[in-house]
């Protein structure tokens, strides 16, 4: 039988580097797949509905919201975001490990319903090379990047409730560190015990 996938919970401060670390840590791999969330801000240059988010007016979040089809949601400097329920179920049901990348608020309601849930924590090296990254990126204002820097701080605060903590210093040593955890989640015990008793 075709072992359930697992749910991969990445957050950390925007620009330390999620989306970067894990699509160069799953490059290649098929047992993998990112969960595409719904938002309510606009797009950023491009971006592609669909496939970075689905862009949503907040009458169709309150309707998902009130419908229960989210798993979680939060909002994040003046917008919501959410995961919606359906497509995480049905890949992990068909055996794909799934990746959500979401803030802090939405990781701890994702801990709450499915505690075998991995949460990973992504930091950046200094608060000076997150800010200096957010500028490079070239995508926010300033006054957003300082909203974003400013949510940073109080997001560190919630680094302890994570399973793992990856340091995006060197792109490829976090990488590593990406692919060594799920490696090390993969020969869990829990994981393995059905294949113990076949021994
Ligand atoms: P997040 O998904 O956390 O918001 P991104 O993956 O968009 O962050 O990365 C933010 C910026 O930092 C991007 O311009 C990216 O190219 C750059 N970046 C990511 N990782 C590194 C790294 N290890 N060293 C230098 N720059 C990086
Ligand atoms: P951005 O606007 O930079 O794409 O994302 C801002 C923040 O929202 C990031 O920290 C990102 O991880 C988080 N985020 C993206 N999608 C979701 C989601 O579906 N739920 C939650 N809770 N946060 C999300």
């Amino acid at each position: 039988m075709k072992e359930k996938g697992k749910l991969i919970v990445i957050s950390g401060p925007s620009g330390a580097g999620k989306s970067t670390v894990v699509n160069a840590a799953i490059k290649g791999r098929e047992d993998m797949c990112f969960s595409t969330s719904v938002t309510t801000r606009a797009p950023r240059p491009g971006e592609v509905d669909g496939k970075d988010y689905f862009f949503i007016t907040p009458e169709r979040f309150a309707e998902m919201v009130e419908r229960d089809e989210l798993l979680e949601h939060a909002e994040y400097v003046a917008h919501s975001y959410g995961t919606p329920r359906a497509f995480v179920q049905r890949q992990m049901d068909a055996g794909f490990n799934v990746i959500l990348d979401i803030e802090v608020q939405g990781a701890r309601q994702v801990k709450e319903k499915m505690p075998e849930a991995v949460l990973i924590f992504i930091l950046p090296p200094s608060m000076e090379e997150l800010r200096r990254r957010l500028i490079l990126r070239g995508t926010d204002s300033m006054e957003t990047i300082e909203a974003r820097l400013t949510r940073a701080r109080e997001e560190l605060k919630e680094a302890s409730r994570y399973d793992y903590i990856i340091i995006n210093d060197r792109l490829e040593e976090a990488a590593e560190e990406f692919a060594a955890i799920l490696l090390a989640e993969r020969c869990r015990y829990a994981q393995r015990k059905d294949f113990l008793e076949t021994v």
